[in-house]
């Protein structure tokens, strides 16, 4: 039996240099990288994406044979944890949201033309990608309910819908759209997926869609929410990703080890924000001492130092349970850390933003970008309450209703169930009195 918690040391010596690496060369450029816009973000990241391919850490969440490290979803997860720690690391690694999804999906599903034509621009970042599935019309809670359409026409598809949430979806060269292809099969088998360049006569993007995290308009920029609509959009039959009626069974996969990089990187947002709750601690005085030395900011440190810990750990079982058992096993574990990850995220970034006072609310400090990002973490990838229901379901299913009604553990029932078992050694307790 092995139950070990340590890091491999030669696996080590890599995280230690992907620390160093992030907070010596992507965290100063944190500060500045929505003034320099999408292009010269792209050059300042070049050099640094050339420094992480001769170590050996591009892409590593794909197989060797694509130019990944086939590292497994443990290692990963550890690496992931670091890159958490700023907005930007992940496009200096080769594994940012969405390319990073997409690149699974092409790598699994794509014929030997989709991935040259998609994948591996892709994966040498000449390209990028966006999924666009949810809809402003239909619950994404629910994608069953899809309501966008691809026909059949000739060889061609033809899709028609109205999306909305598509990240990257205005800077992306190409969509993965998730259509309705037949509406009369069982739920799970109606859409299908298409990748559709963004140039496709009947592509029009409308909008970046302001939000809580980009609350200004803004258009054209990494990280935007496009709203799409697709009118007659045609594409060609090999446009199909997968085989027809397969995209809930491609989205699963997607999603699942998805989640787990970034529950993995929500700690390292965590951390961040933890670190800056416990410098606060140590300088603040008021009220005749430090903020250190009150109950309650002890209560905090010492209550989010032990959900991170928490979090941490069943997001790395997890990881184990995926890599040893296979992305169905590890299912409900990974229902489990989306909604309790987000959670503790958005409490941890809340304790140290209240902690800084007006100092924590205002734009000098990224703890208001933090809980503004921490508040779409239990939203995006399913709801917290889709994942709460999806776990309580499965745990109820081993459970029956008692017989006659009578709680299984109703003490006067046992009590009278042990004294007809053990009568007689109560009768010669009595006796000898
Ligand atoms: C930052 C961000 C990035 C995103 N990126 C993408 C992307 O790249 N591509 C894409 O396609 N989509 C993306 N989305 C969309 C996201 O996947 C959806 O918002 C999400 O699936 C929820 O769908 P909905 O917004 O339609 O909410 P709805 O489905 O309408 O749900 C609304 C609320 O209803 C409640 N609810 C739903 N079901 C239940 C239930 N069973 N029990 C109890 N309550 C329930 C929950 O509180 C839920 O929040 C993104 C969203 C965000 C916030």
């Amino acid at each position: 039996m092995s139950w070990d918690f340590s890091t491999d040391p030669d696996y080590q010596l890599e995280l230690d240099w992907i620390d160093e690496f992030v907070r010596r060369e992507i965290w100063p450029l944190e500060t500045i990288w929505h003034e320099l816009g999408p292009e010269r973000l792209r050059d300042a990241m070049a050099p640094l994406q050339e420094q992480v391919k001769a170590r050996g850490l591009w892409a590593a969440h794909l197989p060797p044979e694509l130019g990944g490290q086939g590292m497994g979803q443990v290692r990963l997860g550890l690496m992931h944890e670091i890159l958490g720690t700023s907005p930007i690391a992940p496009l200096a690694f080769g594994n940012a949201a969405p390319d990073s999804g997409n690149s699974e999906i092409l790598a699994v599903a794509g014929t030997a033309e989709q991935k040259d034509l998609w994948l591996h621009p892709l994966l040498a970042g000449d390209l990028r990608s966006a999924f666009s599935m949810t809809e402003p019309h239909t619950p994404g809670s629910d994608p069953t309910q899809l309501s966008t359409r691809a026909v059949r026409d000739g060889d061609d598809w033809v899709i028609d819908g109205h999306k909305w949430f598509s990240s990257n979806g205005s800077i992306a060269d190409f969509l993965i759209v998730m259509a309705v292809t037949d509406p009369g099969a069982r739920p799970s088998q109606r859409a299908s997926m298409f990748i559709v360049p963004r140039d496709t006569p009947g592509v029009e993007i409308l909008r970046d869609v302001p939000t809580m995290e980009h609350p200004w308009e803004q258009f054209g920029a990494y990280g935007g929410h496009a709203e799409i609509l697709y009118r007659g959009v045609r594409v060609p039959g090999d446009a199909l990703l997968g085989r027809e009626g397969e995209g809930f069974v491609l989205a699963q996969q997607r999603l699942g080890p998805g989640r787990i990089h970034h529950c993995m990187r929500w700690l390292g947002v965590a951390r961040r924000a933890f670190d800056m709750m416990c410098e606060r601690a140590t300088y603040r005085q008021a009220h005749g001492s430090v903020l250190a030395e009150k109950q309650t900011v002890q209560n905090w440190i010492a209550d989010s130092a032990a959900e991170m810990q928490a979090a941490r750990l069943m997001t790395l079982h997890a990881a184990w349970v995926m890599d040893t058992q296979g992305a169905r096993a590890a299912m409900i574990d990974v229902a489990l850390i989306k909604f309790y990850g987000a959670r503790v995220l958005h409490d941890v970034v809340d304790r140290a933003l209240q902690l800084h006072g007006s100092l924590g609310y205002s734009t000098d400090l990224p703890l208001e970008q933090m809980y503004r990002f921490a508040r779409a973490a239990r939203i995006y990838d399913g709801p917290d309450e889709v994942h709460r229901q999806t776990v309580a379901r499965r745990i109820l299913h081993g459970y029956r209703p008692p017989a006659d009604g009578v709680p299984s553990e109703h003490l006067p029932t046992r009590r009278d169930q042990a004294r007809e078992r053990f009568g007689h050694l109560l009768a010669e307790l009595t006796a000898n009195d």
